[in-house]
């Protein structure tokens, strides 16, 4: 044991000889730290469910139906950062870890990400997917095309999806105890669209997802409803009227069943998604419509490469965003630059989230995904919070309350959870 005057020494010693904190870290230290131990919530991801029999609702258009394209470096098979992190998860050994988890191994795929609840953007959830670790998204979009999708298709990706979205429909055609195209659009929306939307709710349903950017344009207009009823009727005309008049419906429905809106808002997988049209700023003539306002829409992705012109549209009061996909395919320094902009103008809008997905499994699962996104989201509002720490905007305690209100606090309070 140290005598008293001896050990006082030590400690002025330590203090006096300790490094000063480095001032050239990208993420100050101590809200490195603080980052890390924060419990997220996870604003959007495609879990897998595990076991047997393989899985296929991890997405309404998995992008494995895609004509191939230049992939972004960092998702390209053999990056060293996929590699990195098919290591880390379960130090490489996921196969051992789902045979000795079982029903519980996406439960323990979270923990590895210090993720407390995912939003599972899925068709359904089923086994080994459960709440309150995982909350259900469903998707929304196949309500939008109640006739024959045939003249919709350009290319050979679009093609592909809307014989998958045709597969969506049919499954809530079934659900709504529907086998034909009901006389009228009142009634398609109210046998069909209304019961579809209700029963998503009724299965735990925090939101609404559309993947329309794969689909047309976010541009979405505000036609006369004997217009869209005119084209449900005859089955000729404009077919996008009659998309966006029921999508207003939709949007109207989930804001009464107090059930967000997500909506794909950033470029796209695939070397025929259109960029342009799936610029967020499309979706402006929504968000200001009075006849949405009970409606939170979320703009999953963060925008890029659109994302400095979201900071604006998040002062809409029911308009929030996430920065999941941009955390894979982009830099955490790239991705920071938007992050700071955002907290700097609206923060209680901006959530966390990952979109895991399992582009090409075994290797690049939805664990892998996960794991790069959550090491580059977390590092990049780390970058962001110190350039705000040191450019004296906020205290390093405002710091660390905003990396809990990104990472957790956003989301608890935009879905009510507890
Ligand atoms: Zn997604």
């Amino acid at each position: 044991m140290y005598t008293r005057p001896f050990a006082a020494a030590i400690v002025l010693c330590l203090a006096a000889c300790a490094p000063p904190p480095d001032q050239n870290a990208r993420v100050d230290p101590q809200i490195a730290l603080e980052i890390s131990r924060i419990k997220a919530i996870d604003n959007h991801a495609h879990p897998v469910r595990p076991g047997d029999p393989p899985d296929t609702e991890y997405d309404a258009l998995p992008v494995e139906s895609l004509e191939a394209q230049s992939d972004p470096v960092r998702t390209r098979q053999g990056s060293p950062e996929l590699i990195n992190a098919h290591r880390q998860i379960f130090r490489g050994d996921k196969a051992r870890a789902q045979k000795a988890y079982g029903v519980d191994y996406a439960n323990r795929v979270l923990d590895q990400l210090n993720i407390e609840t995912m939003l599972a953007n899925r068709v359904a959830l089923g086994p080994g997917l459960a709440p309150p670790r995982f909350l259900w998204v469903p998707f929304a979009d196949a309500l939008m095309y109640p006739l024959p999708t045939d003249s919709l298709a350009h290319n050979s990706d679009q093609k592909a999806f809307f014989a998958l979205e045709d597969k969506v429909r049919n499954r809530y055609w079934t659900e709504s105890g529907v086998t034909s195209k009901p006389a009228t659009l009142d009634e398609y929306l109210d046998k069909i669209v209304r019961p579809t939307l209700e029963r998503h709710k009724a299965g735990g349903a925090v939101a609404e997802k559309f993947e329309m950017a794969y689909l047309r344009t976010l541009e979405v207009g505000n036609p006369l409803k004997a217009d869209a009823e005119k084209v449900y009727a005859t089955g000729t005309g404009d077919y996008k009227i009659l998309q966006d008049y029921i999508f207003r419906f939709i949007a109207i429905e989930c804001g009464r069943l107090g059930m967000a809106i997500h909506i794909h808002s950033n470029a796209g997988a695939g070397g025929y998604f259109n960029v342009a049209g799936a610029n967020p700023m499309l979706l402006e003539p929504l968000f200001d419509d009075p006849y949405l306002r009970k409606t939170k829409f979320v703009m999953l992705h963060g925008g890029w490469p659109f994302e400095h012109q979201l900071t604006a549209l998040l002062t809409k009061p029911n308009v929030y965003l996430d920065f999941s996909a941009q955390t894979f395919t982009n830099y955490p320094r790239e991705v920071s630059h938007a992050i700071r902009a955002w907290l700097e103008y609206v923060p209680e809008k901006v959530l966390y989230a990952t979109d895991a997905y399992p582009f090409a499994p075994p290797d690049a699962g939805w664990e892998e995904a996960g794991w790069i996104a959550n090491v580059t989201g977390r590092e990049a509002l780390g970058i962001a919070l110190t350039g705000m720490v040191r450019d004296n905007e906020i205290s390093r305690e405002r710091a660390v309350e905003l990396a809990r209100m990104v990472l957790r606090e956003n989301a608890r309070k935009l879905y009510g959870l507890k």
